[in-house]
């Protein structure tokens, strides 16, 4: 499998290395504007070829992505302290375009995953300048959120996050909606739990949960200036189910066309990923309260893609 990565600022930088020792990738191919920091990355990942497995790793212009099976794209300008992802929108936009008219020119097969910030916006900008149909756009979506979310309620529920059926929906940014409604514990009902073991969510709770998931990227990007582990973890679990073929459903951030009663824009729902990218986007039945928050959210970012 050859993986390109366009963009090895610190999110592509831990993804490449990510990807490197997960034994996923024949070949990555690291891109960025700045030549000298994409060939760095590359070299010291080279440098650890005699220890681990073989991976041809390479550095250089566009032409190297040719026959590329995945394109991510983490390529822009990150988020800095107090300022929202959506502040981010004029200068990505135009990044975005230009790289991915250059995927659709060098590797028109390809799946291209957006992770740059505003993230949905930038997933409807690639969908749109690379001219790919609306499954081989893959936003990162509420992925990483949701994984936020489900750590929190781990937390309080004193549970294993991966057991932790729940998903955060709508907007990678402050109008993301916590699915309260819908969370289960290896398939036990969240309120049958509270019943069992007495772990019950007041809305006090429910409310702090929801906004440590939501603040979590600011208070990490005061503390360390970014943030790239998490999204690193949440490309490759995309790259693999999709590569697996696994029909694996994730919350990622793909092009609506009527589904929750939203068009014309990228929003992270539930959605199955198989070879093909993004088989189907699941609509389900929400609580009304959150669907309307949903609502409020998709009405967001659909604002930001009429005004492109
Ligand atoms: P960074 O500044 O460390 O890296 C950005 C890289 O993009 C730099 O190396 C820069 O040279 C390169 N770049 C800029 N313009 C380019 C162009 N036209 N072509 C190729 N490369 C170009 O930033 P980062 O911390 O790696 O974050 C990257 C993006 O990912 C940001 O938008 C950030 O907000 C976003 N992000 C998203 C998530 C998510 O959940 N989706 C999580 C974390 C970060």
């Amino acid at each position: 499998m050859k993986i390109s990565l366009i963009g090895t600022g610190m999110v592509g930088a831990t993804l490449a290395y990510r990807l490197f020792i997960s034994g996923l990738p024949s070949e990555l191919v690291l891109v960025d504007l700045d030549k000298k920091r994409a060939k760095a990355e590359a070299d010291e990942l080279r440098h650890s070829l005699s220890l681990e497995d073989n991976v041809r790793i390479v550095d250089g212009d566009y032409s190297k992505i040719k026959d590329s099976d995945f394109v991510v794209i983490s390529a822009g300008a990150p988020q800095k302290t107090g300022e929202t992802r959506l502040d981010l929108i004029e200068t990505n936009a135009k990044i975005i375009s230009e790289i991915s008219k250059k995927v659709a020119e060098f590797a028109p097969k390809s799946i291209i995953i957006v992770a740059t910030n505003p993230m949905d916006v930038m997933t409807f900008v690639a969908l749109k300048s690379s001219g790919f149909p609306k499954n081989r756009v893959i936003g990162t979506g509420t992925v990483l959120d949701s994984s936020r979310f489900k750590y929190y309620l781990s937390e309080f529920l004193e549970a294993n996050p991966k057991d932790i059926f729940a998903f955060v929906l709508g907007e990678h940014g402050d109008s993301q909606v916590g699915i309260f409604s819908h969370i289960s514990i290896k398939g036990i009902p969240l309120e049958n739990f509270c019943t069992e073991l007495g772990k019950c969510l007041s809305q006090n709770d429910k409310e702090i949960i929801s906004r440590k998931t939501k603040d979590s990227a600011y208070s990490i990007i005061e503390g360390k200036g970014s943030t790239y582990y998490a999204i690193a973890s949440c490309v490759l679990k995309i790259i693999k189910s999709v590569w697996r073929d696994e029909g694996t459903i994730l919350p990622i951030s793909s092009y609506l066309e009527g589904e929750y009663g939203f068009e014309g824009v990228c929003l992270s729902v539930p959605a199955v990923l198989t070879r093909d990218g993004i088989q189907k986007v699941l609509d389900f039945d929400l609580d009304p309260a959150e669907h309307k928050k949903l609502e409020s959210s998709y009405n967001i970012v659909k604002e930001y893609c009429k005004n492109l």
